[in-house]
């Protein structure tokens, strides 16, 4: 009988970085001021699969005529509530939304970046760019995802459709809101036993954290990434529940993180990438310790942290 082999395969690193709480909300702001009662004219799909099956079979259609009356965010999903439905956008790993205004020059080409990424002050639709929709007052807001790992989503209207959404989509706390505060975080620790990293990239723990808050989070908190939940004290939970706003914010009032990838709906670049931490930061000095910051990967994910700052054990 031939010898089980078990062979672990760990997926690559992802080359793109997907845009997380903060780069939602950058780009929500930026839309809300120039959306907000103007009628969505029509609509134009290109590709089906950025499509979840709630906006397929010409149900986006639907949506034509109607006036937009809001334009919010719960964790990295965009809502855009118009009469009587629900658009919902999820960016995925690649999505970029972007105004378009075809009175002003269209950029001749997209820049490359470091990360694979593409980003330009406003374009043309290209075979990237998979919703187009036609606004009232002429101009275009443009749904682009080379990666196509975003969704688009339309909901009816009616009570608690949007609550039971989110339920489907098991989203926890949400920062910034009066549900986040720390018995509600604490209680969110019950039954829990991953390890710190993983905890934080789960949405249903807190909604809007991802690779990059996690990390930064982290090391606001002094806390290894490697760390199993239960092992931490009362103590280290609240340090925890502070820093992960307090790198949101951070990461909202800089217009997120930008790895020249992420703009925002104006095609503006976040400038955040200036006020990290720990990701992205392999090998250089911690700028609290002077420490070599390292990357491990931990549940797939690469993970940054100061050795030193984040002690395995207190
Ligand atoms: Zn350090």
């Amino acid at each position: 009988m031939e010898p089980l082999i078990q062979v672990r395969i760990l997926a690559p690193e992802p080359v793109f970085q997907m845009p997380e709480l903060p780069e939602v909300e950058t780009i929500r702001r930026g839309l809300e001021p120039h959306l907000i009662g103007l009628t969505l004219q029509s609509l134009t799909v290109t590709d089906q699969k950025v499509l979840d099956l709630s906006a397929r079979d010409g149900r986006l259609a639907g949506l034509e005529g109607q006036r937009i009356e809001t334009v919010t965010r719960r964790g990295k999903y965009l809502v855009i509530a118009l009469e009587r439905h629900y658009l919902i956008i999820h960016l995925g790993m690649t999505g970029q939304l972007t105004l378009r205004d075809p009175r002003l020059p269209d950029a001749k080409s997209f820049e490359r970046t470091v990360t694979g990424l593409e980003w330009c002050e406003q374009h043309a639709p290209d075979r990237h760019t998979h919703v187009h929709i036609l606004l009232g007052d002429g101009r275009q807001l443009l749904f682009r995802d080379i990666r196509k790992f975003g969704r688009v989503y339309v909901l009816e209207r009616v009570s608690n459709e949007l609550l039971a959404f989110f339920e489907t989509h098991h989203l926890g706390l949400e920062p910034f809101t009066p549900d986040y505060h720390l018995e509600s975080f604490l209680a969110g620790f019950k039954n829990r036993t991953l390890r710190l990293k993983s905890l934080l990239l789960n949405q249903a723990f807190v909604a809007g954290v991802g690779n990059i808050y996690a990390d930064e989070a982290l090391f606001e908190a002094g806390l290894h990434p490697a760390r199993k939940a239960p092992s931490l004290r009362r103590v280290e939970k609240e340090r925890l529940f502070l820093a992960i706003q307090t790198v949101l914010e951070r990461g909202i009032e800089f217009g997120g993180t930008s790895f020249r990838d992420f703009v925002n709906s104006e095609g503006e670049k976040g400038t955040n990438q200036e006020k990290l931490y720990v990701y992205g930061r392999e090998g250089e000095p911690c700028l609290k310790c002077g420490t070599p910051i390292v990357k491990t990967v931990i549940s797939q994910r690469g993970t940054h942290f100061c050795p030193s700052c984040q002690p395995r054990r207190r």
